[in-house]
């Protein structure tokens, strides 16, 4: 299979959300329904940027208990 074949037009792909066939107006999704539900997705994520952060956050702490024990 040659997922880079020039001579070859573009596959349907199947929309993200619900995986039927995206339509032409709404690429790459199947409807402007199913582009807005992918985009309330995208706004979920960023909100779980700051929580990893805290994460890393929490590893200093440890560090410096460690730092402590010796
Ligand atoms: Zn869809």
């Amino acid at each position: 299979m040659n997922a880079h074949d020039p001579s070859q037009p573009h596959p349907a792909r199947p929309c993200p959300v619900c995986g039927k066939p995206a339509a032409h107006a709404t690429r790459p999704f199947c409807s402007k329904r199913c582009a807005d539900v992918d985009l309330h997705r995208w706004l979920g994520g960023h909100y779980r940027v700051p929580v990893v952060e805290e994460d890393g956050g929490l590893d200093d702490t440890a560090r410096d208990d460690s730092a402590r024990d010796d």
